[in-house]
């Protein structure tokens, strides 16, 4: 199938690569020279503005940072509606708040064009494996037709229901997650502070009811586990803006639909503040240190 790839970055680039070794055949578009190039190199063709990349395209995907970025490259002069056939299916992976993704599904839906919503969770390096879980919003059938093609970059290609619950599901998920990094923090820190080894904590509470996925999985606590950013200095991973950002949407998305969201409030503002110390580009799990002591 020929597929129009537009936004070819962390997540992009190896998603796009997927696509390729899998034997499709891509026209792929990004506002940063060396980004096309390298997947030119890749054998990728390479379009000169995301109406080309949507031009012959039989399916475009985006994957882009955020609402504002999704919205020039669907709705601007040289954006996809100004390129694409009607009929062709469009695809956004890009996490972003769940209006602006109706209300591009909407004025593409005017133009003919079906879309659906399928942000990802994983990481770069389920991008680069092929291993992404796809959160999907859109008709039935659009999952359908979109299904097969996803599934050469993902392993769980999962339909939540209609256009905008995809990203729903995604803000929802790092909601908690934000919330629940912050509290096995909190516990991590009061705990070895009043004199328990970190080690025995985290089994302890691994093994109860505090058990968590930011506690057994991805402990923030340096010591603990190997393999997580907390055992590298808080290098790779989840960058801190990231979640800073996804925390943002999901706020934002709870004052739309006037829902009480306390606890993420006050994650995001803990977010905003160690962003704001210069420690954005930290994994996320690093909002520990806003715990630790200044020595
Ligand atoms: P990134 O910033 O590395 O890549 C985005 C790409 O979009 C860049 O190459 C940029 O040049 C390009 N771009 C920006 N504006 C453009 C435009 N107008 N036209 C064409 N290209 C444009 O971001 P990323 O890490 O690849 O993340 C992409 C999305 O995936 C974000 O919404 C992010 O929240 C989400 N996400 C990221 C991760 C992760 O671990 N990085 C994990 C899950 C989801």
């Amino acid at each position: 199938m020929k597929i129009g790839f537009i936004g070819l970055g962390h997540m992009g680039a190896p998603m796009a690569r997927n696509l390729l070794k899998a034997g499709h055949a891509l026209v792929v578009f990004d506002v940063v020279q060396r980004n096309v190039d390298a997947l030119k190199a890749a054998g990728a063709a390479a379009a000169g503005s995301a109406a080309q990349a949507a031009d012959q395209a039989e399916l475009v995907i985006t994957m882009l940072p955020s609402s504002p970025h999704v919205k020039t490259v669907y709705l601007g002069d040289e954006g996809v509606l100004a390129g694409v056939a009607r009929g062709v299916t469009l695809v956004d992976s890009s996490t972003i708040d769940p209006h602006t993704a109706r209300e591009v599904a909407a004025r593409a839906e005017q133009h003919g064009n079906p879309m659906a919503d399928a942000p990802v969770s994983g990481g770069t390096g389920g991008a680069e494996a092929g291993t992404l879980t796809f959160m999907v919003g859109g008709d039935a059938a659009v999952f359908r037709q979109i299904e097969p093609i996803l599934r050469h970059m993902g392993r769980n290609i999962v339909h939540c229901g209609a256009g905008g619950t995809g990203q729903v599901a995604k803000i929802c998920n790092n909601l908690l997650l934000g919330i629940t990094m912050i509290g096995v923090s909190e516990a991590m820190n009061l705990g070895t502070a009043l004199g328990i080894d970190a080690k025995v904590l985290a089994g302890i509470i691994n093994t109860s009811s505090g058990r968590c996925w930011s506690s057994d999985t991805y402990n923030p606590y340096p010591g603990v586990m190997e393999n997580v950013p907390a055992a590298r200095g808080y290098s790779g991973g989840f960058g801190a803006d990231l979640m800073l950002k996804d925390l943002g949407l999901a706020v934002d998305a709870a004052k739309q639909s006037k829902q009480p969201v306390l606890l993420g409030a006050a994650a995001q503002q803990l977010y905003q503040m160690f962003s704001a110390q210069g420690a954005g580009g930290l994994d996320f799990s690093a909002i520990i240190n806003l715990y630790k002591p200044k020595s």
